[in-house]
């Protein structure tokens, strides 16, 4: 059995903006990254799981265009959602009707999709996503409303020599409770996939808030940060370049990446969820490209002699978890 890591992409996380002229926004390949299948091969190289984080939009054309998930070989045996924001949601009906109707066409039986989120978004996609839920949807919700830093049990999915494990994060806008739209209920939750030797941690959405990453203070934030470092490879939200943190911001800037990076020290940092429309027009990040955010990153990393390297991976962007050295 073998397991790899494969990046989905997005049409933009930040969406690429309606009127915007920018060089991102005009480009008209596909540039972003927030969404990742987590995929296990037999001896054969055939797929025999498939287990989807996120499921923004245009994820599904990169399903339809995997090696390892086309035509027949598609397969959902879950689904993990970081949050519920529509940037992480919005192809849930496309992907859960086609594949319920194909599975009907085949004679399989359409039985629902395991799904694991925190219980702040599976209200919010009870109220927003009810056709889904109901009809698609098999939840396996952690009942809980912890602050950020807290490490909650690992998945119940059955992958022989793979622990999935959240740990909460807070993030400003999907914090708060269905009902009110206002009291603070805590939605968003970070992941940590491993093997016996391979450590891979998925990190967004966060907001500028979240300190106890680089000082943790109760012992429950010691043992999430233990967690979350010396990963092989750290996907970690940068919505943008400017390094001021005066404000409350819903994502981290690239100053605060650098931060978490040097708290985390993994060996390799992989930018996802750029954007760079908050930082302004004329402003460094504006209209930035992949390939550009990844050159401007990695000159900041030698001059600033962060750990590791940095990275802008690439849709379709395979990672492998291995299972022993
Ligand atoms: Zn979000
Ligand atoms: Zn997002």
């Amino acid at each position: 059995m073998k397991h790899i890591l494969v990046v989905n992409g997005l049409e933009a996380p930040l969406l690429r903006q309606f009127g915007c002229d920018c060089d991102r926004c005009t480009d008209p390949a596909p540039q972003a990254n927030t969404s990742i299948s987590l995929i296990s091969l037999n001896g054969t190289g055939a797929t025999e799981r498939h287990v989807l984080f996120d499921v923004g939009m245009a994820v599904t054309d990169n399903l339809f265009r995997s090696p390892h998930l086309t035509g027949r070989k598609a397969r959902l045996d879950w689904l993990v959602l970081t949050h519920w924001h529509p940037d992480h949601v919005n192809d849930l009906n496309r992907l859960l009707v086609s594949y319920h109707l194909n599975r009907k066409r085949r004679d399989e039986k359409p039985t629902p999709v395991p799904l694991w989120c925190r219980r702040g978004t599976a209200d919010w996609l009870q109220a927003e996503h009810s056709y889904e839920w109901i009809e698609f949807l098999q939840p396996h919700i952690s009942e809980e409303n912890h602050p950020p830093g807290v490490v909650l049990p690992p998945l119940p999915v059955a992958l022989p020599g793979v622990t999935i494990t959240p740990v909460t994060v807070s993030h400003f806008g999907a914090d708060r409770c269905v009902a009110d739209r206002q009291t603070t209920r805590y939605s968003c939750a970070a992941f940590v996939v491993e093997t016996a030797v391979t450590k891979a941690v998925l990190l967004w959405d966060l907001d500028n808030q979240n300190e106890w990453i680089v000082s943790p203070q109760t012992p429950e934030q010691k043992t999430a940060v233990d967690l979350l470092s010396h990963a092989d490879y750290l996907f970690i939200d940068t919505a943008f370049w400017r390094s001021k943190n005066h404000k409350r911001t819903t994502h981290p800037g690239f100053g605060n990446v650098q931060r978490y990076a040097r708290a985390l020290s993994p060996r390799q940092t992989m930018l996802v969820h750029l954007s760079g429309h908050p930082d302004g027009r004329d402003n460094p990040g504006w209209g930035w490209g992949n390939g550009r955010w990844q050159q401007e990153a990695q000159t900041v990393w030698v001059n600033q002699k962060l750990p590791g390297c940095v990275r802008v991976p690439h849709i379709g962007q395979e990672f492998e978890l291995r299972i022993e050295d």
